[in-house]
């Protein structure tokens, strides 16, 4: 008989009642290091008491009114992203999905405005993962994620990850954008080097096509900066966000350049949820945290730390892993073992980890981590490790 929850996932056996900071814990009191921060989504941990207080006060004010009327919080959201990047403009979504699908539109929609209705294709990356609606899985273009769910979302073309030539061939003056995630994160923490970034930007000048990134699960200061692309020193014109942004409330956005964004006139898109005050109040409180002086600086210093630590693990490991790479805290273990054999024995060491492409062992710990519980969880997969090889 099938489950009463449609049985997509294979959930590993453990229930958590409470959660603190960079701790979950069962019902019977069992503490496990999170290391994956519900995929990068519980951005300043679990229960941060500022959030908690912004969500408390937003839900004893009012939860909803639709876009059909002005949302302060709404308001005053949109202006601090455009204030702390590249952006003109932001329309709020409710998951990294959903903004993967206004990105697509937007850059369709600018080249029909342009008088270019035939300027379509999107150009995208093997291993790229940009969510499960039907733009999401085109996009992404793998067999894992496609097969059965035909006919696809036509208009969209799949490079190998760091095939310059062929990029250089694909960009044409058919290509309404390029989409990629400046850290691929599902793929197996891949980034892209800072002068690949620099070399795409370059290309779309050049042919004109939009860049688009994906930072739902590299942005919110999961690499040191407020968004990934900052390394570079370049900024594309659309980029999609999630996860972090709402802190572990369902909140994304798309955020966009003016000229991107030309021909979202009203009535082309919308959303009942989007941008509502609950998820805008928490994104407010999550970027006023991010953006206090000193956070950042603060992420990159346990960054080096918690790197620095997993290199010496690796060496001390190298029949389970054979590599750290990734950026920030935003950080892969190559396994040489199998990587869900790691995670699984994690459990048993209580360190929650995330499987990934390639092999990977995700750990994308809350950013408020503490230099303590890096040592903590540096031990945990030690044992977990050494229980794999056993
Ligand atoms: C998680 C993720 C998405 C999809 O976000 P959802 O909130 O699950 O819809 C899209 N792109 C990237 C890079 C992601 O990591």
């Amino acid at each position: 008989m099938i489950p009463s929850v449609l049985p997509t996932y294979n959930r590993a056996p453990l229930t958590f009642v409470k959660g603190e900071g960079a701790w979950l814990i069962e019902a019977d009191g069992r503490r496990f290091l999170d290391l994956g921060a519900g995929i990068a989504v519980n951005a300043l941990g679990h229960a941060h008491p500022a959030l908690i207080e912004a969500l408390s006060e937003q839900a004893h004010a009012l939860w909803h009114t639709s876009n059909l009327y002005r949302i302060p919080q709404q308001e005053a959201l949109a202006d601090a992203l455009v204030e702390a990047t590249f952006a003109d403009t932001v329309f709020f979504t409710n998951s990294g999905t959903e903004s993967c699908e206004l990105a697509v539109k937007m850059a369709r929609k600018y080249w029909y405005e342009e008088g270019q209705a035939d300027r379509t294709e999107i150009v995208a990356f093997s291993g790229s993962f940009h969510g499960r609606s039907s733009a999401g899985i085109a996009a992404a273009g793998s067999e894992k994620m496609t097969k059965g769910f035909g006919p696809l979302l036509p208009g969209f073309t799949h490079l190998e990850f760091g095939d310059h030539d062929a990029l250089k061939a694909a960009v044409t003056d058919k290509t309404a954008a390029v989409l990629i995630e400046p850290v691929q994160g599902e793929g197996g923490i891949r980034p892209v080097p800072d002068h690949c970034l620099k070399g795409l930007r370059e290309l779309c000048d050049e042919t004109g096509a939009l860049l688009i990134f994906d930072e739902v699960q590299c942005g919110m200061g999961r690499t040191g900066r407020l968004f990934a692309h900052e390394w570079a020193g370049i900024a594309p014109d659309i980029m999609m966000v999630a996860k972090g942004i709402g802190g572990g409330f369902p909140l994304g956005a798309v955020l966009a350049s003016e000229k991107a964004a030309s021909g979202m006139t009203a009535g082309t898109h919308g959303s009942t949820y989007g941008g509502n005050p609950l998820g805008c109040a928490v994104g407010l409180k999550v970027m006023e945290v991010m953006t206090a002086p000193g956070f950042l600086d603060g992420v990159s210093r346990r960054a080096a730390h918690l790197r620095q630590r997993l290199e010496g693990l690796v060496a001390e490991h190298p029949e389970v892993f054979t590599e750290v790479r990734g950026s920030g805290l935003m950080l892969g273990l190559v396994c040489k073992a199998t990587n869900t054999d790691v995670m699984k024995a994690g459990y048993e060491a209580e360190i929650l980890t995330v499987p990934a492409g390639d092999n990977v062992l995700r750990l994308l710990p809350p950013l408020t981590i503490t230099e303590e519980e890096i040592g903590e969880a540096v031990s945990r997969l030690g044992r977990a490790a050494s229980a794999v090889a056993a």
